[in-house]
């Protein structure tokens, strides 16, 4: 008998997704008016503890709501995380700017300590304004991505910003739902200590909506102006006037409606993938070759996405194991080029990436969907066990 095929990530809609898309449809508010939107909007802003939240098409369309309400334009520089998904960096480029590539620490996520050694190597502070010393430019804010669903360290790299004027914007398109449980910010969620938080509802996203994104802020200046940037920037409802270049990224109605109903699942969610994470800890770290990369302490991670270590001792090369694993009908995936190798970013400064790069050769992320049986993990368990003989 074939085996039956084990996705990487698949949503999950066990429950009421049919019955509110029904009442979006029933109401014929399909569009991106009716009551869904803002029913959304508020019900993510109450669950991490933001003070609003301004719903979006995608997690790429909202990150480029926050470089344009963090005032990031043609000319500046914002500090970037090379290992990371491109949609965390090409909103710099749609708003003008450059980014400048910082490597990552043990967590996956960009390293505080490497980003405080580029500053005090490349900029000087000027009229209050961050300045790299090398192009002239000035380095306006900072995106932090929460990697996998793990935390990136946020007292180190928020003191940075600080020090040296930076905006902050976190990219938690992966990490809806994680927050810390200990330390200054206990109690946090990730997307909420920075100025401007971004999270998206696409298909392998811990909840989706099909494809959206929600931006979260404390900031009213940040959300109304990106509210507005994101409806056409309507200044005058009845008489359709504009008063800066915006855009149509509106959350529709019935996507709204979708997220209504996985986020009351969420922390279910995030149980099942905590628990699962556990299991193949327990089966593959220290064994047959392998680690399992650990989530960081004092933090409930939504443990999003799996990252399955290969050690060189294995007698496999990574890609081939990832092959061996999809002929016996389990996906799994590399983790992400480097961004600074991508596009015509190799022109960009990048600082510190040895470890990033590191990683890049060694990760191999688990089938994780929120509806994975311990049997498949088994399964997938069995098979990697039997790769590392060879
Ligand atoms: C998914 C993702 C995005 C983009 O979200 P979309 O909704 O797919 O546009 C951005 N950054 C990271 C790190 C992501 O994983």
């Amino acid at each position: 008998m074939e085996p039956k095929f084990i996705p990487l990530s698949v949503p999950n809609f066990c429950g009421n997704e049919k019955e509110y898309v029904n009442d979006a449809v029933v109401s014929e508010w399909v569009s991106t008016g009716g009551s869904k939107v803002p029913e959304f909007e508020k019900a993510i802003a109450e669950y991490v503890g933001a003070a609003g939240a301004v719903a979006c098409n995608s997690g790429t369309s909202g990150l480029h709501l926050a470089m344009l309400a963090a005032g990031v334009g043609p000319g500046d520089e914002v500090i970037a995380p090379t290992l990371t998904f491109i949609a965390a960096v090409n909103p710099i480029r749609y708003a003008g700017a450059q980014p400048i590539f910082i490597g990552c620490g043990d967590s996956l996520c960009i390293c505080p300590t490497l980003v405080r050694e580029y500053l005090e190597a490349n900029a000087e502070m000027r009229d209050g304004r961050c300045i790299n010393k090398r192009t002239g430019a000035h380095i306006k804010a900072m995106v932090v991505v929460h990697v996998f669903g793990n935390m990136a360290s946020m007292p180190g790299l928020l003191e940075i910003a600080k020090k040296y004027n930076l905006i902050v914007i976190e990219d938690a398109t992966e990490a809806l739902g994680t927050y810390y449980t200990d330390g200054p910010f206990k109690g946090k969620y990730a997307g909420t200590m920075g100025d401007i938080g971004v999270y998206s509802f696409n298909g392998n996203k811990i909840i989706t909506t099909g494809a959206g994104g929600m931006v979260v802020s404390n900031n009213p200046e940040y959300l109304a102006h990106m509210k507005h940037l994101s409806t056409q920037a309507k200044s005058d409802e009845l008489n359709y006037k504009h008063d800066e270049v915006g855009y149509n990224y509106r959350l529709t109605n019935v996507q709204a409606a979708m997220g209504l109903a996985q986020l009351e699942q969420l922390e279910g969610f995030i149980e099942h993938k905590n628990r699962m994470y556990d299991f193949y800890f327990q089966r593959l770290n220290g064994k047959g070759h392998y680690g399992i990369m650990p989530f960081r302490e004092g933090v409930r991670s939504n443990k999003w996405f799996y990252s399955l270590y290969v050690y060189d001792e294995h007698p496999l090369k990574r890609d081939e194991i990832i092959r061996r694993l999809a002929e016996r009908k389990i996906q799994t995936r590399p983790i992400w080029g480097l961004i600074q190798d991508q596009a015509d970013y190799p022109r960009n400064e990048s600082y510190g990436t040895d470890l990033a790069r590191h990683y890049l050769d060694r990760i191999v992320n688990l089938p994780c969907s929120t509806s994975l049986t311990e049997e498949d993990a088994q399964r997938v368990v069995d098979v990697l066990l039997e790769l590392s003989q060879g």
